[in-house]
């Protein structure tokens, strides 16, 4: 079991910020903006380049809520960034799909 599974059971906590059939969303232990989100979907995909076509509703829904996330948190006014890290290169450290949902200050372009 993942530790975001873990999450969605409940076995650990977290701060949640929204929820709904498919997602969850609550926010980064570790936060590296003002207000930074992890989305999760409940199901366990490990990263987006293992999404299969199956998955293509889903993750549709997931960027639709990250959306829906920011807005609630009133980053929408001043601007967010979405990010998904894949793998060791791409920064991922949990193995369970996820999308950061990053605001609150001006976000240097390009990433470290
Ligand atoms: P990534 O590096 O893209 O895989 O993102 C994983 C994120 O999960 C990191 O930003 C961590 O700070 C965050 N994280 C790790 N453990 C927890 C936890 N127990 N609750 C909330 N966020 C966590």
């Amino acid at each position: 079991m993942t530790l975001f599974e873990k999450i969605i059971a409940r076995q650990i906590p977290a701060d949640v910020v929204f929820e709904d059939d498919q997602v969850l969303a609550f926010r980064d232990i570790n936060p590296q903006a003002p207000t930074h989100v992890l989305v999760v979907p409940k199901k366990a995909i490990p990263r987006i380049g293992e999404a299969g076509t199956d998955d293509q509703a889903l993750l549709g829904h997931l960027l639709l809520r990250a959306a829906e996330v920011a807005r609630r948190l009133g980053l929408d006014r001043t601007g967010f960034r979405l990010v998904i890290n894949n793998g060791s290169d791409g920064g991922e450290s949990v193995p369970h799909l996820h999308v950061h949902v990053l605001g609150g200050r001006a976000l240097a372009w390009p990433p470290g």
